[in-house]
């Protein structure tokens, strides 16, 4: 059989200490990257190193937990570049313990976001929703129509009954090997309708025990689910290129 075509939709590609490398081992491999960015201000980079490349994407981002003081600029200089991109993320809200403080101006800033998107049309968003799954479907539902944007839930750590709500909203979830090593994340996996099913690492921020994970650790993931669900790794990868494809129609 031949390699499977792997999707990472959420790895922070300039987080890696070889940055530039890892574009190109992810283009070698063939790997359907997104690189999503936590600020504004990685942008240019990004943008300049993923210009010609054919399976790496590069998403504009402003990140629920660096959300602080200069947040108001930084939301201008991601409003002036929306325009160069169709791929937004990581944008959302956190409302755990350590971001609490900046919750009302995180939301502040996610509805602006979410609003320019409906504004622009055809953007496709990768969403952090750390406790604050219904303030994020909230926010969804009254700034973004569904014909605006396409939404992907990231790391999902919300209830079944938060789940349901985000699949009747149209929600993808893109799932990594962290949550498939959690018993709450592996009930989610199983329940999930396949066709909203997408993979991700984030890394660097998650690791196997070969060590931090790489765009193509995916294949783990694909395996996982695959397990979860009680299928083939086959079937699995099929599907989620499939869900890739009409999420980027
Ligand atoms: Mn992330």
């Amino acid at each position: 059989m031949k390699n499977p075509i792997l999707v990472d939709f959420h790895c922070h590609l300039d987080l890696y200490p070889d940055f530039e490398s890892i574009i190109e081992e992810s283009e070698r491999r063939g790997v359907r990257t997104l690189a999503v960015t936590t600020t504004p201000r990685a942008w240019p980079r990004n943008r300049d190193l993923t210009k010609k490349t054919k399976y790496v994407r590069s998403a504009l981002g402003l990140h629920p937990q660096l959300v602080g003081e200069s947040s108001n600029q930084e939301l201008v200089l991601w409003e002036k570049y929306l325009p160069e991109t169709r791929y937004i993320g990581e944008v959302g809200l956190d409302a755990g313990p350590r971001f609490f403080h900046t919750f009302q101006q995180q939301i502040h800033i996610f509805k602006r976001i979410l609003q320019c998107c409906a504004a622009t049309g055809d953007r496709i968003l990768s969403i952090h929703s750390v406790r604050s799954v219904s303030s994020v479907l909230d926010l969804i539902s009254e700034n973004l129509p569904p014909d605006k944007g396409k939404v992907v839930l990231h790391w999902f750590t919300g209830s079944a009954e938060e789940a349901d709500r985000a699949v009747k909203l149209g929600c993808y979830f893109s799932i990594n090997t962290e949550m498939v090593q959690r018993p709450k994340g592996r009930r989610l996996i199983e329940k999930l309708p396949l066709e909203r099913i997408i993979t991700e690492t984030d890394g660097p921020f998650t690791k196997l025990q070969t060590g931090i994970t790489k765009p193509w650790d995916v294949e783990k993931v694909v395996e996982m689910i695959a397990m979860a669900r009680g299928t083939t790794s086959d079937q699995i990868s099929k599907a989620i290129v499939k869900n890739m494809k009409t999420l980027l129609r």
